[in-house]
Order: structure tokens, then sequence, then C-alpha cells
């Protein structure tokens, strides 16, 4: 992260606002991954409505909805997720260019089922990130239609960020990382890797959980390949934040800095992108490790950026209970906390 966008962000928070928002844009999704958390029943927080449910906008509706809904929490970052928001790919066409113009870097989360604009290179603050389920083999089962092959077309001409979510399968086999790697640093269209673990919910029991030996092997496997593959964008004090995840959503900065809304435009996501009850202590994401990194990091003799993150935000609330007392309409600017809810 440069430091004009710590800055940015730490001055976002002093005044009570979310650094970064999330976007469910559709509900819709023409795979079926195993292992998505967008789908679990559990992920929007309401006793029998999964995100297939929910209502979702279209056309102009999403359009001015999505503007809406940035204008009214003001973030300086915008995630796109789904669903695979490329489902809205006219909408995007409108509304990428305007993020564009307003100076919000966005990140379009997609699995890459269709085409992908080459005129979107001059996007500069767009970033496509592309999911890949590990090598060829498995990642067609897992997400047929969108084929190695399908995808190798739909980003021709593209530069994208390529991002993988390891899991206990993968690790089944000594140099699968690597091999994935390799494959993907040799494509011209990647402009970066990512490389994320599965996270799981508590107390679920699935393939795709990694054991802690796996675990530790895939933070031994990452700091080797680092290296010798300079296209994995993830650096060495975030790959170690792996084997010490945050401990409750309360200590993960992601969680607070992140706003996630589902398709709905209304619906919360809560405590993060994974709704429902995530395993912490076993948490893969890139973005909360790295923020947890960042949130070690220290900044002053014995005071480190997350102490100052912390200070920040409780200063970003009273911020926001002094403007609520002003009227109404005012954004909350943080998801909210249990004593939101208690207070409300
Ligand atoms: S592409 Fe993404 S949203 Fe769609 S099913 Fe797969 S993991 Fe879920
Ligand atoms: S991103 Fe990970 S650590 Fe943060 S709240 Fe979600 S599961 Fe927990």
């Amino acid at each position: 992260m440069k430091t004009s966008e710590v800055l940015r962000a730490w001055a976002c928070i002093l005044s009570g606002r979310t650094p970064s928002i999330s976007i469910e844009l559709t509900r819709e999704c023409p795979l079926r991954c195993p292992g998505c958390y967008a789908y679990e029943p559990e992920h929007l927080g309401i006793p029998g409505v999964t995100l297939r449910q929910l209502a979702d906008y279209k056309g102009s509706a999403l359009v001015q909805g999505t503007l809406r809904l940035i204008e009214e929490h003001r973030p300086l970052h915008v995630s796109l997720v789904g669903g695979d928001p490329l489902v809205r790919f006219r909408e995007l066409e409108e509304l990428l260019p305007e993020l564009e113009r307003r100076g919000i870097h966005v990140q379009l989360v997609t699995s890459a089922f269709r085409p992908i604009p080459v005129r979107w290179n001059a996007l500069s603050f767009l970033n496509i990130v592309v999911s890949v389920d590990g090598l060829q083999p498995e990642h067609d089962v897992r997400r047929k239609p969108a084929t190695y092959e399908r995808i190798l077309k739909s980003i021709a001409g593209s530069k994208v960020t390529i991002h993988c979510t390891v899991t206990g399968q993968m690790m089944e086999r000594p140099g699968y990382l690597e091999d994935f790697v390799r494959f993907w640093s040799e494509r011209e269209e990647t402009k970066r890797i990512w490389l994320s673990l599965f996270t799981p919910q508590q107390g679920a029991a699935a393939p795709e959980i990694l054991t802690l030996d796996q675990r530790r092997r895939v933070t031994e496997d990452l700091l080797r390949l680092r290296v010798a593959y300079p296209l994995i964008d993830m650096k060495k004090g975030l790959i170690e934040e792996l084997q010490h995840p945050p401990a409750s959503p309360k200590d993960c900065i992601f969680a607070r800095t992140t706003l996630t809304v589902s398709a709905d435009l209304k619906t919360r996501i809560t405590p993060c992108q994974f709704g429902g009850t995530p395993d912490c202590s076993q948490c893969g994401c890139i973005a909360s490790m790295g923020l947890a990194a960042v949130g070690h990091h220290r900044v002053l003799p014995g005071v480190t950026a997350g102490q100052l993150f912390t200070i920040s935000e409780m200063i970003g609330k009273s911020v926001n209970k002094l403007r609520s007392l002003h009227g109404p309409g005012e954004p909350l600017g943080y998801p909210p906390t249990t004593e939101d809810r208690e207070a409300a």
C-alpha cells in the first residue's frame, strides 16, 4: 500500500467513513462452485433466504442504485463481486467508466465466464481479478462452464490478477502450488498472482478445509515461491500472517474497514464478506492478512498502525454519533457491531 493511500484511508476512518465497500452486484452466477460461500444458507444472515432468492437490480436501476450507495458511503475502494458481476456486463459498461471518472479504485472479481473487453485496459483504476481454482484438471471440474479454455479466451488482450483459493485437495500433492504459479506466470495476460486459503464457517467439515500441517506448508511454499516468481504479489509479512489469523472479526482490520452489501443494495453481510459465522482461526483471506500485516507495522516507537487504527476508529464513531445528533441520513460508516445492534 502506498503512503498516500494509507493517509487517505486514515482520513476516511477519522471522519467516520469506511474506506472500502464490497458490493454483491448481482445474485446470479452461471457457475456452481463447491465451497462457494456466497450461496451458503447462512451467508446473508436471513433465515431461509439465500443470495439466489434475494431481490436484485438490472439496467439503470442497478447503475443508479450502485452509484447512490457509493455516494452515500464515499469509499476509496470498491469491490464488485457476486454472484458474478460479469452477468451485469452492460451495466458495468456504464458503471466502470463513471467510477474511474470519480477516481475510485475498483476491483472486479469474476470467473471470466464471458469475454472481458480489451477497452477496459484503458481504465487505470480498475483491477480485474479472475478466480482460478487450481490447475486445469481440478479447475475445469469445479468451475465449468468457466473452464481454463474459456478463461484464456475471455482474458485475451487483457491484463488481469489471477486469484486462487488454495484448498486441502490442492495441498495433497507436493509441488501443486508451484505448478499453478508457473503456469500463470508464463501467461502474458497475468499482471499479478494472489493466493488465499479456503476459509470455512465455524464447525464446518469439507475437503476444501486445510489441516494445520497443510496450512504450514502453504506458508512455507509461498515464502519460497514469491522469490522465484515475482508475479506473486504477496509481501513476506502478509504470508507470515497466515500462521496467526485475527482471533475474531473485531480483531480483523479488513472486516472493520470494509462494508459488504448484497444484491438488493441494502442487506449488509456481516461480519465480513464471508457472512454467517466464519472461522477466523482458519481465515486465509489475502485482504485480511494484508491488512493484518499493515496493522502489525510499527509507525512510532511502541505504537503499531493497528493501535493507531483503533483510536482513529473510535474518533470516527464519535464523529458519526455527533452527525446523527445533527440530523438523519448520514451513513453509519461501519458494519454494525454488536454494541451498535444492542444500542439500536
Ligand atoms: S463463480 Fe464465484 S460466485 Fe459463482 S459459484 Fe463460483 S465461487 Fe460462487
Ligand atoms: S476476513 Fe477472516 S479474520 Fe476477518 S472476520 Fe472474516 S473470517 Fe474473520
